[in-house]
């Protein structure tokens, strides 16, 4: 498997190349965000994971990803945030990131959460998900006249065409659609959903759930499906 590692810091970067290879990986380092985009939009090199760091020369991370999204890149990436910057995480995602390190990291639990990246399929079934549930909104949901592909991570809008979720976006949806019916309180999905203890600004989600109702509703001005609870946060509501 192939791995490009976008990171200035360079014994960051000879770290994590020394130990991928030595499990196997065949790995490629860019050390700035311009580099990256190269390699990725106009060389058009394919990998199967990308671990990113946010604070870099040139093109941020943030940029890097919305970039390759924007071209339809969907590889996994891996984003590596400073510890102090928790809004760091939210730009991440909304960026269209996958999942996110803290620096500094152990490398086990980089290794972790890179195997879990590149075997994302089994991750999503694996969470923490009763038997129940999981067999109620199993692996494909129509609402809407959409429907969701919860394990490929799409949706396809009805119009014919697939829009590829993000892995934040699938396990928000998949969070609001278990509890339809009821409201979601924007600190349960922060730390139910997203695993973000940090005191976060919350509002930051209604940027996501701006990006659901486009996905979603036939007006996303005047939302039928995904419902804001004043002072709560959000309410799913079944067809
Ligand atoms: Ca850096």
């Amino acid at each position: 498997m192939n791995i490009l590692i976008v990171e200035d810091e360079q014994h960051i970067a000879d770290g994590l190349r020394f130990n991928l290879e030595a499990e196997g990986f065949a790995v490629e380092i860019a050390s700035d965000g311009r580099h990256a985009l190269d390699v990725l939009l106009v060389e058009k090199k394919a990998f199967d994971a990308i671990v990113l760091d946010v604070m870099l020369p040139e093109l941020s991370g943030f940029t890097v990803a919305k970039k390759l999204r924007e071209a339809d890149v969907f590889t996994p990436i891996l984003m590596l945030t400073a510890r102090s910057r928790p809004e760091d995480v939210l730009l991440g995602f909304e960026a269209g990131t996958d999942d996110y390190l803290p620096k500094p990291f152990e490398l086990s639990i980089f290794m972790a959460r890179l195997n879990g990246l590149l075997r994302r399929r089994e991750w999503l079934q694996r969470e923490k998900v009763s038997e129940k549930v999981a067999s109620a909104i199993d692996k494909i949901y129509v609402v809407g006249g959409r429907t969701i592909d919860f394990e490929n991570l799409e949706l396809w809008n009805g119009a014919g065409e697939i829009v590829k979720l993000t892995l934040m976006e699938v396990k928000l949806l998949r969070h609001l659609i278990e509890n339809a019916g009821k409201a979601v309180s924007r600190k349960t999905i922060l730390e139910e959903v997203w695993d973000l203890h940090e005191d976060t600004d919350t509002r930051a989600i209604d940027n996501f759930i701006v990006r659901l109702r486009k996905y979603l509703e036939d007006e996303p001005n005047n939302p039928r499906i995904l419902l804001t609870v004043r002072g709560v946060g959000y309410k799913f509501v079944k067809d």
